[in-house]
C-alpha cells in the first residue's frame, strides 16, 4: 500500500483529535501536526505518541510547511472558533486572513494533494481556500453537513430502529442555520421515509435538533471536536482507499457561484462528480436561500 502522509494544519481541539482519530483507524503512515502555537502542538505530539503503541504503525510528528506542501492530504482546522451569538462576518473576515496566510506558507502544494478544509464558517473559507491554494475545485472542499447527516442518520436510526448504514437522508446547504433536510429524496431500502410513519411535525423536530446540536454541545463544554474529527478520519479514508463513497460536502458549485454541501463521489483524486438530487420545489427554494444565506456573509 501506498504510504499516505496527512499534515493537520491547527493543533487545537479538532486538529489533534483528528490526528487521533486517524491514529486509531489506522489509515496513514504518517501524520503531521503544524500550528503557530508551538508549545501547545509539541504537548498534543506527546500525548498523541502514547496512544500509537496502542494503534497501528503511524508516526506522528511536528510538522512544517514543507510538509504540508508535499502531503497526500491537507486539514486545515487552524483559527479562531465561533463563540454563541457572535457575528458570523467578523469570524469570516479573521479566519479568512489565517487561511490566506496558512496557504502562502504551504505553497507551490503538490498538485496531486488533497485538502480538506474544517475551519468555521466552513463554506466561506472553503470558497477562499480553493482560490488560495492554486490547487483544481475538485481537490479543495470543506467537511461541510456530513456530520450534521450522520446526526440525522442517527436520529432517525434511534427513531426507526433502523441502522444509519441503511439510512438515505441528507442535509445540504450551508454548515449553518439555513441548512436543510432533503426529505423528499430520503428513502430506506428504496421507500420513501413518509412510509415509515414519522409525522411532519417529526420530520421537523428531527431537522432542528440536528441543526441545534452543535450549539446544544457548545452550551454545555464550550466546542465540539469529537464528531468532527471522527468525520474527517472518514473522509480521509475514503480518499485514501478510494472508496468512491457518496458524501455531503462543501464544494464549488457553479450554479451558485459559492461552495455549499452536496452529495458527491469522493475518491483518491478528490470529487469525483457532485450529485444532483430531485428536490421538490420547496427543497429547491430552500437550497437557493442557503446558497444565498452565505454569499451574504461572503
Ligand atoms: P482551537 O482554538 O482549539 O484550535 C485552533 C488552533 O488553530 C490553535 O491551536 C491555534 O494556535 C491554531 N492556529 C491559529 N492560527 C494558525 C495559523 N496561522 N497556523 C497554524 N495554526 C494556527 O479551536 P478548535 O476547536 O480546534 O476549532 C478550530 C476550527 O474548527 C474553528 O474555526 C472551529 O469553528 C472549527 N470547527 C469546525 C467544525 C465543522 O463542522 N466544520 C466543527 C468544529 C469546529
Amino acid at each position: 500500500m501506498k504510504h499516505f502522509k496527512i499534515s493537520i494544519i491547527g493543533a487545537g481541539a479538532v486538529g489533534s483529535t483528528v490526528a487521533y482519530a486517524l491514529m486509531l483507524k489506522n489509515v496513514a503512515a504518517e501524520i503531521r501536526l503544524i500550528d503557530i502555537d508551538e508549545i501547545r502542538s509539541r504537548g498534543e505530539i506527546l500525548d498523541l505518541s502514547d496512544a500509537l503503541s496502542f494503534c497501528g504503525p503511524s508516526q506522528i510528528q511536528k510538522g512544517t510547511s514543507q510538509d504540508a506542501s508535499n502531503s497526500d492530504i491537507i486539514v486545515v482546522a487552524a483559527g479562531k472558533r465561533q463563540k454563541p451569538g457572535e457575528d458570523r462576518v467578523k469570524l469570516l473576515a479573521i479566519n479568512k486572513e489565517i487561511i490566506k496566510s496558512i496557504f502562502d506558507d504551504i505553497k507551490p502544494i503538490n498538485k496531486n494533494s488533497i485538502v480538506i478544509m474544517v475551519t468555521n464558517p466552513v463554506d466561506a473559507i472553503t470558497y477562499f481556500a480553493q482560490q488560495f491554494s492554486d490547487l483544481p475545485k475538485t481537490q479543495v472542499f470543506g467537511s461541510g453537513t456530513f456530520l450534521d447527516t450522520q446526526r440525522l442518520r442517527g436520529q432517525l436510526s434511534k427513531r426507526l430502529h433502523i441502522a444509519e448504514q441503511s439510512i438515505h437522508a441528507y442535509i445540504l446547504g450551508e454548515h449553518g442555520d439555513s441548512q436543510f433536510a432533503a426529505w423528499s429524496c430520503a428513502r430506506i431500502a428504496g421507500i420513501p421515509l413518509d412510509k415509515f410513519g414519522l409525522t411532519e411535525q417529526d420530520l421537523s423536530v428531527i431537522a432542528k435538533e440536528t441543526r441545534n446540536k452543535a450549539y446544544e454541545i457548545i452550551a454545555y463544554k464550550g466546542s465540539t471536536y469529537y464528531g468532527i474529527a471522527t468525520c474527517v478520519a472518514a473522509i480521509c479514508r475514503t480518499i485514501i482507499f478510494n472508496q468512491n463513497r457518496v458524501t455531503p460536502l462543501s464544494c464549488y458549485t457553479q450554479e451558485f457561484d459559492i461552495c455549499l454541501s452536496l452529495p458527491v463521489i469522493l475518491g483518491r483524486e478528490g470529487i469525483r462528480k457532485i450529485l444532483k438530487l430531485p428536490l421538490n420545489e420547496i427543497e429547491q427554494k430552500q437550497l437557493a436561500q442557503s446558497a444565498e444565506s452565505i454569499k451574504k456573509i461572503l
